[in-house]
């Protein structure tokens, strides 16, 4: 299947942290004064249609579904007013997140590149073009498992919204086309377990994914 239609091992994966106030408050974290930004790796990217898999080193998988920008034209210092002009499309996706790990780290002031940076813990579902997305920061965003709605919010609630997301990031790196920014979760985080399936969509099934949860 066809995920994006671009070479995705050439891409690099933005994720930005608590971009939702329910969700800083969900796990005691202060409301940050600008964008928190890490990465995850290409390797932990799953298409619609795969698996997470849980490693072994962790005993504390959290779901994450968060709205995906794909970048389609390259820039630097991109001004917020033009940042939108800047995106090719929208998708869902999941930032899957070892809480134990990253707890560890948070606490030792070390990187959550280990928490965050498995394989396969970067679902992400098939892109809806840019142009087709009137509104990109009025969009509902929901996850169910098992067929229970997990986390539900809207991209209206972001503390940053996409262009901000999107020129502060230039400020720092050249922005290139193909590039994803994972965009912050909801409230609403929950451990996954083997045998679980996902389902997630964004703005009433405009962009869709869905993965299921295996054990190493
Ligand atoms: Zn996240």
């Amino acid at each position: 299947m066809l995920l994006a239609p671009w070479d995705l091992t050439a891409s690099n994966v933005y994720c930005i942290g608590r971009n939702y106030a329910g969700h800083a408050r969900e796990l005691n974290n202060p409301i940050p004064e600008r964008p928190l930004v890490f990465q995850k790796p290409t390797s932990s990217l799953v298409a619609q249609g795969g698996a997470i898999i849980l490693p072994p080193e962790s005993q504390d998988v959290h779901h994450e579904v968060e709205v995906v920008v794909a970048i389609g034209r390259e820039g630097r210092r991109i001004d917020p007013d033009a940042a939108l002009d800047h995106v090719l499309g929208y998708a869902v996706g999941i930032d899957v997140t070892a809480r134990d790990i990253q707890r560890e780290a948070k606490a030792k002031g070390h990187p959550w590149t280990v928490a965050k940076g498995f394989d396969t813990f970067a679902p992400l579902g098939a892109f809806v073009d840019a142009s087709v997305v009137p509104d990109p920061q009025n969009l509902d965003v929901l996850l169910e498992i098992n067929g229970a709605a997990r986390q539900r919010g809207n991209t209206s609630q972001m503390l940053f919204p996409i262009p901000q997301l999107i020129a502060y990031l230039s400020t720092i790196v050249t922005l290139k086309r193909g590039d994803l920014i994972y965009t912050g979760t909801p409230e609403g985080v929950g451990a996954l377990q083997a045998g679980d399936v996902l389902h997630a969509s964004l703005g009433d099934g405009l962009a869709m994914l869905d993965v299921r949860v295996e054990r190493l």
